[in-house]
């Protein structure tokens, strides 16, 4: 163990007396922009009866029931202490530069979901002041780094497979995740299953909505869009450049999330986001994947990031992606050309299939790999409203296991 861990687990006894009896630290396993997380034995699992006794809604610290030495209902009730399993938690201590709201909001949402297939249930948490501990079950699971690249086709539908039954699972409670990447689906490849973790950013659906033109058909949007330029014109008159007398309302959107996983929609401001700025992102994990690249968009701000998503999808299709929130994109950066490019060719040129020259310019993609394509493109379409559904996306052709 090294120093500062010894130190923290120190300072956590400290905060928790009661806390070194029930668990005890292992190790430092995460330490993110808001907590750090440790891998932690918990010695009050009720090893007989598989279960933690304990109440999610409780955070009072509760003295652990006796460890039962008998057992009426079990033929195990001798077996030797030290052969019984040992349970691990992972234990989130959350920073206390987090806002009461904010830590309250991401473990009422983790209760809400306790039962959801595929998501990291809460088992309690505790509170010291302003020092919050959630804990959670531990999750045995590999560095994205390490397997993405050898992934095959099979392999990468059994993990989009799992990632989608987590999301179906999150998005039919009508709540969004925001924070949808490889470090927030904790992924064992050995046993072909994954955990979603981290609600620090989810919010739900609905809730500081605002009105977007995107939720509107094509005609109300085109006039509700003509009616907004008529006003601007008829106050300040068409102006070169930046508007200095610009008459819209300014714009306040949740940009909540990590930079290259953005969908276009928060990019663009949207103030009614969807459910679907998940299913984005998920999309960018299967385009990393399939590319063989990570990260795979590197932008370190929104209009960076924008003119990312512009190169692959060309001008036109920006523009009208904009045009749904009622944005202009406009740009007079040569690299991004008017129709962009198909996922097909970014796939062979990241993976050196193909350099665009005569000589491999017949170069394909397998049949398998065609239809990880397919999927994507329903995954990352520029319009969240056409974009598909995790629960749509669990019946796409892709993800279907057993038919083949
Ligand atoms: P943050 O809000 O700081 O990003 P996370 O909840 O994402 O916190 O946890 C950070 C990291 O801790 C994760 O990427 C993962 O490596 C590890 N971790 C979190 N929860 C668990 C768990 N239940 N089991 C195992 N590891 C976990
Ligand atoms: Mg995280």
């Amino acid at each position: 163990i090294d120093l500062t861990v010894q130190q923290d687990m120190e300072k956590l006894n400290h905060t928790f007396p009661a806390f070194k009896d029930n668990y005890h630290l292992i190790k430092r396993i995460g330490e993110g922009t808001f907590s750090t997380v440790y891998k932690a034995e918990d010695v009050r699992y009720d090893r007989y009866n598989n279960s933690w006794d304990l109440d999610a809604r409780d955070n009072q610290w509760e003295p652990p029931p006796p460890l039962k030495t008998t057992s009426n209902s079990r033929t195990n009730s001798k077996v030797n202490p030290s052969r019984r399993p040992r349970k691990f938690v992972a234990i989130k201590k959350i920073y206390v530069t987090s806002s009461p709201s904010r830590i309250f909001n991401e473990l009422e949402l983790l209760h809400d979901l306790r039962d959801s297939p595929s998501v990291c249930p809460l088992i309690t948490a505790f509170r010291h002041s302003d020092q919050v501990l959630a804990i959670l079950p531990y999750f045995r699971h590999q560095d994205f780094r390490k397997y993405y690249p050898n992934m095959t086709v099979p392999d990468i539908k059994l993990y989009f497979r799992s990632l989608f039954t987590a999301l179906a699972a999150v998005h039919e409670k009508g709540i969004l995740h925001r924070d949808i990447k490889p470090t927030n689906f904790l992924y064992d490849p050995d046993k072909q299953r994954g955990v979603l973790v981290d609600f620090g950013l989810a919010e739900r659906e609905g809730v500081d909505h605002k009105p977007c033109l995107c939720h509107l058909d094509q005609d109300s949007r085109r006039q509700k869009i003509r009616a907004t330029y008529a006003l601007n014109a008829s106050h300040a008159g068409p102006q070169p450049g930046y508007p200095k007398n610009d008459t819209r309302p300014s714009r306040r959107a949740n940009r909540a999330g990590t930079r290259g996983f953005r969908a276009p929609e928060v990019l663009f401001k949207c103030t009614e986001q969807t459910t679907k700025i998940d299913i984005w992102s998920a999309g960018v994990i299967l385009l990393t994947i399939l590319c063989k690249r990570f990260p795979f968009f590197n932008s370190t701000d929104d209009v960076e990031a924008m003119i990312e998503i512009a190169t692959i999808f060309g001008v036109k299709r920006m523009r009208q992606a904009g045009q749904l929130h009622g944005c202009v994109f406009e740009t007079n950066i040569p690299s991004i050309g008017a129709q962009g490019f198909s996922f097909e060719k970014i796939m062979l040129w990241s993976t050196c299939r193909s350099d665009g020259s005569k000589d491999n310019k017949n170069a394909e993609l397998t049949d398998e790999e065609k239809g990880a394509v397919e999927f994507l493109n329903r995954c990352m379409d520029l319009d969240p409203s056409r974009r598909i559904s995790a629960e749509e996306a669990l019946r796409h052709k892709f993800l279907q296991i057993d038919s083949e």
